[in-house]
């Protein structure tokens, strides 16, 4: 009795386990079968070895290998890719549309915007011509015109592009604005390239769209010459400008309205014939339609009444120094100065 308890000796226990488990270890799957070995294989804490065919279980590191390879490695390159492919050019969609939309806001329009500048040379130069007829638009005509911008970007750029996106409207709608947009034929002619000007012919659609697109720019050439912006006032960028108009360091004040003299230059010399300009003052003087071109404050012959600002920042102030200067370059159709003072302007009564 005590030789065989002497002959179990721990050291020999512990060898027939360890016989025991390379046994199950490497051939273990013809026992428990491949779907058990499986199973069982997940918690093991022993190297056995996954290669084996037969084996009853394998070394947990496989599993940890096999997840961070799979998983962790391929959720990270997806990640990554993520952040390239998405979360970089979110990143600049958000950056470009902070400073275009938040930052410059109507300064885009008065001062960078590419259709902006050509219905202005169009204009003038029209006008060089002796060519140009209808200077102003009246109160009636803006009233009616005036709201067209925000359809426009209810139904061009909000509207049709998610129906595109519901598949209800054609694929051609997901970006109706571009579609139709005459800065499009403008800046791609300018590189000499004449297709955005051609009827597309790839789809009902594409003929619709592309149609437009030449009739709008035709008009806008033929219009400039007789009226100031005449596509600035149905554009949609003007609107959704508008719509950050009051988040934006860029804005035109109306400071002393007490000290207008309510000479109606100022509108005279708006592009976009806003009247608010002179009528109104604080905020209702910034209108919706105002590119922030700075002419009503360059016009305007009295100190400090207009100013166009950066935040706290007076960028230009209305003067009459600077009013006698411009208004000897160029003198606002409707402005008829007094024999008494020839460089002040008699009230006018805008349209
Ligand atoms: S209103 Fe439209 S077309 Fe006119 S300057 Fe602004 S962005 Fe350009
Ligand atoms: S209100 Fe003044 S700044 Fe605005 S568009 Fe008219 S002239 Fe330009
Ligand atoms: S030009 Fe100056 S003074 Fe004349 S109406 Fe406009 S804001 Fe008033």
């Amino acid at each position: 009795m005590s030789s065989s308890i002497s002959a179990a000796t721990l050291g020999r226990v512990r060898l027939v386990v360890q016989i025991l488990s390379f046994l199950f270890l490497v051939y273990g799957g013809l026992l428990v079968g491949h779907y058990s070995a499986e199973k069982i294989s997940g918690s093991l804490p022993a190297l056995s070895c996954a290669y084996d065919q037969l084996n009853g279980g394998y070394c947990v590191l496989i599993p940890t290998q096999h997840q961070l390879h799979h998983r962790v490695g391929e959720a990270l390159v997806q990640m990554q890719q993520f952040s390239y492919k998405v979360i970089i050019p979110l990143l600049f969609t958000f950056l470009s549309f902070y400073v275009f939309f938040v930052f410059l806001n109507k300064m885009f329009c008065g001062w960078i915007c590419p259709l902006g500048t050509f219905q202005e040379m169009m204009y003038k130069m029209s006008h060089f011509f002796g060519l140009q007829k209808n200077h102003s638009l009246s109160v009636n005509q803006l009233r009616f015109i005036r709201p067209i911008k925000w359809l426009m970007l209810a139904i061009l750029v909000f509207i049709l592009p998610l129906v595109a996106g519901l598949g209800v409207a054609p694929h051609a709608a997901g970006d109706a604005f571009c579609q139709v947009c005459p800065s499009r034929v403008l800046t791609t002619l300018a590189s000499g390239n004449f297709e955005q000007l051609t009827i597309s012919t790839a789809g009902v659609a594409d003929i619709i769209f592309s149609s437009i697109r030449a009739l709008l720019f035709g008009s806008i050439v033929v219009l400039s010459m007789t009226m100031r912006q005449p596509f600035c006032r149905i554009c949609p960028l003007l609107a959704f400008n508008a719509l950050f108009q009051k988040l934006s360091p860029m804005r035109l004040v109306k400071k002393e309205h007490e000290k207008c003299e309510k000479c109606g230059v100022c509108t005279k010399a708006c592009p976009m014939d806003i009247q608010e300009i002179w009528k109104e003052s604080g905020s209702k003087a910034f209108h919706d339609d105002c590119t922030l071109c700075g002419r009503c404050a360059e016009f305007c012959p009295d100190d400090n009444v207009i100013q166009v600002k950066f935040g706290p920042i007076a960028l230009f102030s209305s003067s009459r120094e600077y009013y006698k200067k411009r208004i000897k370059q160029e003198k606002p159709e409707g402005i008829k100065p007094t024999k008494k003072a020839k460089l002040r302007p008699v009230a006018v009564e805008p349209n």
